[in-house]
C-alpha cells in the first residue's frame, strides 16, 4: 500500500513537515503548480513526485522527467503524446490509465458508466498499455463525493473487476490500482487500492 500525499494548495513548508514526518510520495494535479515545487523541494531525498491531474496534450512533455508515476493518463491522445516523448526521450514513462466509473461528466477518463461504452474503452485501454513509451502498471479512478463512503464501493469494485480482466487477457502484468481519497479510502483499500491519493485527512481540511 503507498500513500500519496496530495499536496495542490499546500506550501512548501506544510510539504516539508509532512516529509519530516515520514511522506516520501507527493501527488500534484496541476502541472503549473507542480513544476515550481518539484524545483523547490530537490533538496528532500528520496521523494517520488506523482501527476494526478488532468494533463493538457500540448503540455505533455513537461511530465517527462519530474514525475515517478502518472496516475491520470484518461485519453488516447493522450496517451500517444506522451508515447512519442517518452520514446524520444528514451524513457519509458510509469503510468496508470484514469477510468470514469461513476460517469460524472466533471471527471476525466474512460467512459465505463455506461455498458455500451466497456467494449470501446477495454480497446483503447489494452492499445494504450501496448505502447512502447509507457509503461502501464494498473488503473486509477476518482469516485464522486457524497457523504456515505458505501454509497462508491461498487465503483472500486469495478475499476478492481476491470484490472483484473484485463490482466488476465490483453495486457501485461497489472500491479497498481490507485482510488480512494480522504472521505472513502477504507473502503477502496478494502476494495483493492494499492495507492492511496490523501489530501484532507494529512494537511487538513482548507487548501
Ligand atoms: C485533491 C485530490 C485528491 C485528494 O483529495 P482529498 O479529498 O483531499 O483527500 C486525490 N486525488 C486527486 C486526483 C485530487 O485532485
Amino acid at each position: 500500500m503507498r500513500l500519496v500525499a496530495v499536496t495542490k494548495g499546500r506550501s512548501l513548508e506544510a510539504i516539508r513537515s509532512a516529509y519530516q514526518a515520514g511522506a516520501r510520495d507527493f501527488g500534484e494535479n496541476r502541472l503549473e503548480e507542480a513544476l515550481p515545487k518539484v524545483d523547490a523541494l530537490q533538496d528532500l531525498q528520496g521523494v517520488r513526485w506523482h501527476m494526478i491531474g488532468h494533463v493538457q496534450s500540448r503540455k505533455a512533455q513537461a511530465v517527462i522527467g519530474p514525475f515517478d508515476l502518472i496516475h491520470s493518463v484518461d485519453r488516447l491522445k493522450l496517451a500517444t503524446r506522451l508515447d512519442h516523448f517518452a520514446a524520444a526521450a528514451q524513457v519509458r514513462l510509469r503510468s496508470l490509465l484514469e477510468c470514469n466509473v461513476s460517469g460524472e461528466p466533471s471527471k476525466e477518463g474512460w467512459d465505463l458508466a455506461r455498458p455500451e461504452a466497456w467494449p470501446e474503452a477495454s480497446r483503447e485501454l489494452v492499445q494504450a498499455a501496448g505502447l512502447a513509451g509507457l509503461e502501464v502498471l494498473g488503473l486509477m479512478t476518482m469516485a464522486p463525493l457524497v457523504d456515505d463512503p458505501e454509497a462508491v464501493r461498487p465503483v472500486f469494485r469495478r475499476l478492481a473487476e476491470l484490472a483484473k480482466q484485463l490482466t488476465g487477457s490483453d495486457v501485461g502484468r497489472w500491479t497498481e490500482l490507485s482510488m480512494g481519497m480522504t472521505d472513502d479510502f477504507e473502503v477502496a483499500i478494502e476494495e483493492g487500492a494499492t495507492i492511496v491519493r490523501i489530501g484532507r485527512a494529512i494537511f487538513g481540511e482548507t487548501a
